[in-house]
């Protein structure tokens, strides 16, 4: 491996796309390496989805003393979380005050979005080029783009001659929006919506939410963060962050199934896990993803908590969600989510019984009604997963196109790389368990892989690692087998990418255990990079190892 050839500025080692948790890390780690490491990223801060993300409510649904960083035993002692579920604003300040601790900024370019990347097979070396038509190449190349990055705004008839304001959740302006005294529409009840209803409700003068798909939410029991249990917590850090990585997001994973005991148990342990809160709630017992009886028993529990909640029986009936298994769609974390259906400013509008017929410049018409407002507020979602990469033009040996590969659905190897890509790997792409898992301790997983293997060819003296087909193959009949063992399949979700008109229906990621595939990737590196042809020199058509 070279180091930056100096008469030539625009050449790394490594180019790196992207400045939120994934990409920042990624820098710190090569740097560290002795390794020349560049990062781009089409925002002018750090920070990622939680610089993006700005909408009233936006919160973490993991507590922050996981959701952070381990790499850095003295920055998870100093640094002070002041709620269990922290909001935007300190995610941020968090994530600027590592940019700030660790050096980081001066090897990232801000406000350059990467439009295209092409391997050169010959020189072998990614060649990018930005949206300022700006040249740089790197050896390799590390896509630190971000499962939720591209927002999804709603195909509606007459969407742009709504005359009032139309924000989506994920680009909210910086500056804050004033919505004392207006009328706000919300679409959508996924996390962002369900996140932003009850703030929106306690600023606007009215709120019509417009349901497509009722949501599970688990009530978060959110509050400050009390000195003595931070204090505790950080005193065992390394244990907790051990188990994290190897157990889980220290997730209380029951060894029981709800099939096997009897209804009062059940009940007991779903009230008991129903007030401690927060997404632990899905683990309640371990058949609850496998079977749909014993999935049918917990959300019979959530429903009849929406019921004793919302005064209005025709509300409540339809905020419950009757037509996808409890976790089988990301499940939401809440504070006060169905109690803000009480309040006499806020109205549902059931879009499975009187669908949106078009938008006008006063407003959403649904079934025969007009609703008039002066905002609109899309919290629709994302082309997830494969959006930001399907949004550049990425290159592979003989010319060949990644969005061309992946038309039917993404393929990789471990969900690191893919084939005909050499040298470009993909930190939580399709084929990992990405958005299913504590995303932090997944980042941190796939970056220090990927510092492992540029450790090995550097040692060994070689320039490419490429993921072979056949062991591509295997892993993408593992992964969807390891999702057709689920109910995962039975939902419209955007793990399937259902919510993207046109996008392959196919489940991008994979359904196991955080442990287990971590020791699937490492059982893989103990081989020799088994599956994946290592080469010395570039070559236009390697073979596949034996
Ligand atoms: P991102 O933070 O998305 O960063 C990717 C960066 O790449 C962005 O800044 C983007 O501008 C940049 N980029 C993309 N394409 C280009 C390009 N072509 N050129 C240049 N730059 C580019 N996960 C959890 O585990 N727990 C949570 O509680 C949680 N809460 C969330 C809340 C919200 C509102 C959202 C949207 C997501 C949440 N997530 C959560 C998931 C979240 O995506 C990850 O936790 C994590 O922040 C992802 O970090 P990342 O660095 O991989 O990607
Ligand atoms: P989402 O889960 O995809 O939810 C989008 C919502 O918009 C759904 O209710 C969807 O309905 C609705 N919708 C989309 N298009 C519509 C249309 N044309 N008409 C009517 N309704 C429409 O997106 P999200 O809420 O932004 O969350 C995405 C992910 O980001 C989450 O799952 C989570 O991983 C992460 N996140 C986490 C948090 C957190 O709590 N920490 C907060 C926000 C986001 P259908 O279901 O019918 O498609």
């Amino acid at each position: 491996m070279t180091i930056q050839d100096p008469t030539d500025p625009r050449q790394y080692d490594v180019i790196i796309i992207g400045a939120g948790f994934a990409g920042l890390y990624a820098l710190h780690r090569m740097r560290g390496m002795g390794l020349s490491a560049r990062v781009y990223e089409a925002g002018p801060e750090v920070g990622g989805v939680w610089f993006w993300n700005r909408y009233p409510g936006a919160r973490c649904d993991v507590e922050s003393l996981q959701y952070s960083y381990s790499f850095s035993p003295e920055l998870e002692q100093e640094w002070v979380w002041t709620e269990k579920y922290a909001t935007q604003p300190e995610i941020l300040r968090y994530i600027r005050h590592v940019a700030e601790r660790f050096d980081l900024r001066r090897d990232i370019q801000f406000n350059t979005r990467v439009e295209e990347a092409v391997y050169d097979e010959a020189g072998a070396r990614w060649e990018l080029r930005t949206e300022a038509g700006e040249r740089v190449s790197g050896r390799f190349c590390v896509m630190a783009t971000g499962a939720l990055t591209v927002p999804q705004l709603p195909d509606i008839p007459g969407i742009e001659r709504f005359a009032g304001k139309i924000y989506h959740t994920a680009t909210w302006p910086h500056e804050g929006v004033d919505l004392s005294g207006r009328r706000v529409g919300v679409i959508g009840t996924g996390s962002s919506g369900i996140q932003a209803i009850p703030a929106i409700a306690k600023q606007a003068e009215q709120l019509v939410v417009f349901q497509r798909t009722a949501n599970f939410s688990i009530p978060a029991w959110n509050g400050p963060l009390q000195p003595e249990v931070q204090q505790t917590w950080k005193k065992d850090y390394r244990e907790h962050r051990r188990r994290a990585r190897e157990v889980g997001t220290l997730y209380e994973f029951s060894d029981k199934a709800a099939s096997q005991v009897g209804e009062e148990e059940r009940q007991r342990e779903y009230e008991r896990r129903w007030q401690k809160g927060g997404v632990n709630f899905v683990h309640s017992f371990n058949d609850l993803m496998v079977d749909k009886q014993s999935n049918d028993t917990i959300a019979e529990f959530v429903r009849a908590k929406i019921r004793a909640t919302v005064k209005d029986p025709q509300v409540a009936e339809s905020l419950c969600p009757k037509d996808h298994p409890l976790g089988s769609k990301r499940i939401c974390v809440d504070t006060g989510y169905y109690e803000t259906y009480n309040r006499d400013n806020v109205k549902l509008v059931d879009l499975k019984k009187t669908p949106i017929r078009e938008v006008s410049a006063s407003g959403v018409h649904a079934g025969d009604v007009h609703h008039e407002l002066d905002v609109l507020v899309c919290a629709t979602g994302f082309d997830a997963v494969t959006g930001a990469l399907r949004h550049i033009d990425i290159r592979g040996r003989n010319g060949q196109q990644l969005s061309r590969k992946w038309a039917e659905g993404p393929r990789s190897y471990l969900g690191l790389m893919t084939s005909g890509f050499p040298n470009l790997f993909i930190i939580t792409g399709p084929g990992s368990p990405s958005v299913l898992v504590n995303m932090v301790v997944g980042i941190e997983h796939h970056v220090g892989w990927i510092c492992d293997c540029l450790d090995h060819l550097r040692r060994q003296g070689l320039a490419s690692i490429e993921a072979g087909q056949a062991a591509e193959d295997r892993w993408v009949e593992h992964v969807n087998a390891a999702a057709n063992k689920t109910l995962f399949p039975l939902a419209n979700s955007w793990f399937l990418g259902a919510n993207v008109p046109g996008k392959p229906r196919v489940f991008m990621l994979y359904a196991a255990k955080l442990w287990v595939y971590r020791q699937e990737c490492q059982a893989v590196a103990d081989k020799g990079y088994e599956g994946f042809t290592l080469a010395a020199v570039p070559r236009p058509a390697l073979a596949e190892a034996p």
